[in-house]
């Protein structure tokens, strides 16, 4: 029976029979698992806090062979997260975070950058009151981690590219920026300005630690959230529920 040890942030954590727990975990040595915790729900010994959403652990779990749910053995806590589990508006924008990795991340594939990413903005969350401009920029390095990014270097009809002198639409479907030639002035596809499109280039291309000095404008706010969540929807198939919960906060 394979053992094993990983740093891990716990996704989500349902009740499951009388007295477990199953849990999706983000792993950094090997992506996203889905485990079981016996006995969670009746002590709350053994897991304590540990298996609540935003909390990073370091665990130890194993594998019977042909078993698709790892069994969680022990879990010690690393960062409780309590500054977003405090907070209702963190807790509904760490929800979304953590609702996107537990539904773009493959299952079982090793993906450490991602794990990286998942903490950068856990603790950013932590430390400051919420923007949902931070929504955008992870939903966009995400994708970016993850091999299908939104395209905003050129066209994606005819590949030319970004230039100024151009004006911009977004294809959904081609998920990238199309040129006056391609859209033809077609109001099927959402129109974006220059600044959102500069804007979208940055937030793909610098090094995580200068992501926090990013502002959006106004245009770009309400640009980047139409853009972006029909194409996370697009994607997906289905909207995230967490989103509603925001909208809801907001009201
Ligand atoms: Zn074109």
């Amino acid at each position: 029976m394979p053992f094993f040890k990983s740093e891990a942030v716990v996704l989500q954590a349902t009740d499951y029979a009388e007295y477990d727990k199953i849990v999706s975990l983000y792993t950094k040595n090997y992506g996203r698992i889905k485990g079981i915790a016996r006995g969670a729900k009746r002590s709350q010994k053994r897991f304590g806090g540990a298996l609540e959403p935003f909390t990073c652990n370091e665990v130890d779990f194993f594998e019977k062979e042909g078993h698709g749910l790892a069994r969680l053995e022990s879990c010690r806590i690393l960062n409780p997260y309590t500054a977003i589990s405090q907070d209702i508006n963190k807790i509904a924008y760490g929800n979304y975070l953590l609702e996107l990795v537990n539904i773009l991340t493959p299952e079982r594939e090793k993906h450490p950058e991602v794990f990286r990413l998942l903490l950068f903005f856990l603790n950013l969350l932590s430390e400051q009151s919420p923007r949902e401009e931070i929504l955008r920029i992870f939903e966009l390095r995400l994708t970016s981690l993850l091999g299908y990014q939104p395209q905003f270097l050129q066209c994606v009809s005819c590949g030319q590219s970004f230039r100024l002198q151009e004006d911009y639409r977004f294809s959904i479907k081609k998920g990238g920026i199309l040129c006056s030639g391609c859209h033809k002035g077609n109001q099927a596809f959402l129109s974006l300005s220059h600044g959102t499109i500069k804007l979208f280039q940055q937030v793909q291309q610098v090094s995580l630690v200068k992501l926090n000095r990013i502002r959006f404008s106004p245009a770009s706010r309400g640009e980047g959230k139409a853009i972006l969540l029909n194409f996370l929807e697009y994607h997906i198939g289905k909207k995230p529920k967490s989103l509603e919960f925001i909208e809801h906060l907001k009201q």
